[in-house]
């Protein structure tokens, strides 16, 4: 059961999504990696996706990575944000691949390497656009990249990547993922070997695949959104293959009341600093749900029930407006809402959500 409130998570779903992704990708010869940095490195959901056939598991939280490791799970592990210099000594120990952009991290994790007598893989991730990291792909960067990995001795460059859609929003195109493959091979010329790995994106990158644009060499995909959610955010879609049933975020109510639909006196600011706007509906019935923004990020969440309008929500009260929900509502109930990227990360980071694991 769990107390409330929860994040019910279904593992047969995450499971199924995972691998209907691994197949997709597998058809273009494309391996791919889950991501799990967006259920908090939830170590039941990095297990799905590695039943789901997930060549590798990617995270962006080194603790995360370590968590995993420490529970046994046997895969390789990447780090998905460039390594904080302050972290480099856990980095050579916990990971397997980083993704790097800066060649002063190069010479950091080789020093690391050496002195715990370790290897490490990199990724060398190229910004073709979306302003967030990556190398700015001019022939002096690339060279001097290829400087700091050729004078390392335990860090081994196995390819490159690319993030979009995440800064900038920008989307993966065959324009943009063709010059991720031209840096690489220019990287490899530089450093004298050919590139193993390159790793085109994340879920916003799977359209390519299915409409047959993605261009041939991208043999990498890091994956997330999809698996866990069944939604591409950044192309704005469901993807129609996968599930979107994967996860329940359920709150208890605390107070049902007809109030009015607008504040009585003079409007200030909310909570928050925001000027609250209102539209004028009449008394109405609302319930007050034991939920707020130290637990979820509101305007992420869907009702699952028809009649249920989430109102607003300050840091541990979601106001809801209940008046034409079919059956009535007392405290002791509770409400079922989806959750989008944002509220589901949100769940899953806050200490106040207990993480439900379901199977059918
Ligand atoms: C979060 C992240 C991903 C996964 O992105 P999704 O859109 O959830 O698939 C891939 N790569 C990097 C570098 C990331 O930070």
């Amino acid at each position: 059961m769990g107390s409330n409130p929860k994040l019910k998570v279904r593992l047969d779903k995450i499971r199924e999504n995972a691998s209907q992704v691994v197949n997709l990708c597998k058809s273009a010869g494309i391996e791919a990696g889950g991501v799990t940095k967006g259920m908090c490195g939830n170590v039941s959901v990095a297990r799905a996706m590695l039943e789901g056939g997930c060549a590798f598991l990617g995270d962006s939280r080194l603790k995360n990575i370590a968590t995993l490791r420490r529970e046994g799970l046997k895969t390789t592990f990447m780090l998905l944000r460039l390594p904080m210099a302050s972290e480099i000594a856990e980095v050579v120990s916990y990971v397997d691949v980083s993704l790097i952009s800066m060649p002063e991290t190069v010479k950091l994790l080789d020093d690391a390497c050496m002195a715990s007598d370790r290897n490490h893989d990199v990724i060398v991730m190229v910004d073709v656009g979306d302003l967030r990291e990556g190398i700015w792909p001019t022939s002096a960067e690339i060279e001097e990249m290829a400087k700091a990995l050729r004078a390392s001795r335990r860090v081994r460059c196995v390819g490159v990547g690319t993030n979009v859609g995440c800064f900038g929003g920008v989307l993966p195109s065959s324009e943009n993922l063709g010059h991720l493959l031209k840096i690489g091979h220019e990287l490899g010329e530089y450093l004298g070997y050919e590139l193993r790995v390159y790793s085109g994106g994340g879920t916003s990158s799977l359209a390519l695949i299915e409409d047959h644009t993605m261009p041939s060499g991208i043999n990498q995909l890091r994956i997330g959104e999809a698996m866990l959610l069944g939604s591409d955010i950044t192309g704005r879609r469901l993807i129609p293959y996968l599930h979107q049933d994967t996860m329940t975020l359920v709150a208890e109510v605390i107070e049902v009341r007809r109030k009015p639909s607008v504040p009585i006196g003079i409007i200030g600011a909310d909570a928050f600093g925001n000027v609250p706007v209102f539209a004028d509906k009449g008394i109405r019935l609302r319930a007050i749900l034991a939920i707020g923004r130290q637990d979820v990020k509101p305007e992420g969440i869907t009702p699952l029930n028809n009649g249920v309008y989430v109102l607003g929500a300050s840091s541990d009260h979601l106001i809801v407006d209940v008046e034409e929900l079919g059956y009535k509502l007392t405290i002791g109930d509770t409400l079922a809402f989806r959750v989008d990227y944002g509220a589901m990360l949100a769940a899953a980071v806050s200490p106040y959500v207990e993480v439900v694991m379901e199977e059918r």
